[in-house]
């Protein structure tokens, strides 16, 4: 059964010879990240978010380098660059400015320039998580909002003069940023404050031609899920409600920020994006009939 596509080309019309060019392109449409370079900050292992994300920029031509906080993770994340070519593999604790005026002066003499930064990195006290909201110390509050929220905001600007005009930043959040997530607590509020400032970069860094957005990930299994008490229960609890009936792969995860990475989401800014199965537009579950 021939295609609209083959059916319109048959004729001679203008309708016809566009369609032929779209038949004869249409191999040709994909992501193209060659020549292209790529910070990647937060990775802790080939679990972490921030590498799934890597792997699909790598598969896409990109170059790649990344952060990783502390001595303790300097050993997997080099095991992962070690194929890699012309891969920066930098410490950097976000929390710290030295090392984040250190990483990007390295990355200015080694790189001169980038065209993308993802920014995988969250962290809150455990013992924040375990109780209720209310009782949130001021302590716990600055660690989490600091850590998982401000340092984008940081890393921004640190990497403002470095960025193509193209360039991109995707950082990675999570639902509990809108609506209640028992357990999740202040790292739902520091999420909120992430996707606040993900609009505010947006704003300030659109007219240099640079795009900031955030990908918001289903329940995944990684070392920072892992530490959130309950996040097996949330991980059934998601394949049980959502419209695909089943939880997000990392490739997956990998696959929406390789995008808005990309000149493919040329237009796209401030945004959150979802990538959870459809999990976020249900409003109620009832019982099976
Ligand atoms: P992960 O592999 O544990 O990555 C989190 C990274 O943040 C770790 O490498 C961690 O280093 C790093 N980090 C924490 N504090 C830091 C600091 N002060 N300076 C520099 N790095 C620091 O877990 P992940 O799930 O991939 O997390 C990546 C992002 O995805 C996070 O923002 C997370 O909230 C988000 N996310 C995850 C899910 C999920 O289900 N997995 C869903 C939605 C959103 P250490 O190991 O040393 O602490």
């Amino acid at each position: 059964m021939p295609s609209r596509a083959e059916k319109l080309t048959r004729g001679r019309t203008s309708a016809g010879i566009v369609a032929q060019r779209l038949l004869t392109s249409a191999a040709m449409v994909g992501i193209d990240m060659s020549g292209r370079r790529v910070l990647v900050m937060g990775v802790t292992n080939k679990h972490s978010l921030g590498w799934a994300i890597a792997e699909r920029l790598i598969a896409a031509g990109a170059t790649v380098g990344f952060t990783y906080q502390g001595e303790r993770l300097k050993g997997s994340v080099e095991g992962l660059a070690e194929e890699l070519e012309d891969c920066p593999v930098l410490p950097c604790d976000v929390t710290v400015e030295e090392e984040l005026s250190r990483v990007f002066a390295e990355l200015g003499e080694r790189w001169g320039s980038l065209d993308g930064v993802v920014h995988a990195i969250a962290f809150a006290p455990r013992e924040a998580m375990l109780g209720r909201y209310i009782d949130t110390t001021p302590a716990d509050w600055v660690t989490a909002l600091s850590v998982s929220a401000y340092s984008l905001v940081a890393i921004a600007r640190h990497a403002e003069a470095l960025m193509n005009e193209g360039a991109a930043m995707v950082t990675l959040t999570y639902y509990a940023a809108e609506k209640v997530v028992p357990k999740y607590n202040v790292m739902g509020v520091a999420k909120s404050a992430l996707e606040a400032s993900v609009r505010y970069l947006a704003y300030d860094l659109g007219p240099k031609g640079i795009r900031v957005n955030a990908v918001s990930a289903g329940p995944v299994k990684t070392v920072a899920a892992r530490s959130i008490p309950g996040f097996m229960a949330m991980y059934t609890k998601v394949a049980e409600m959502a419209p695909l009936q089943r939880g997000v792969s990392h490739e997956e995860v990998g696959n929406l920020g390789l995008y808005l990475l990309s000149p493919l989401s040329s237009g796209t800014t401030g945004e959150t994006v979802y990538v959870d199965s459809g999990y976020h537009v249900m409003g109620m579950q009832l019982p099976e009939e």
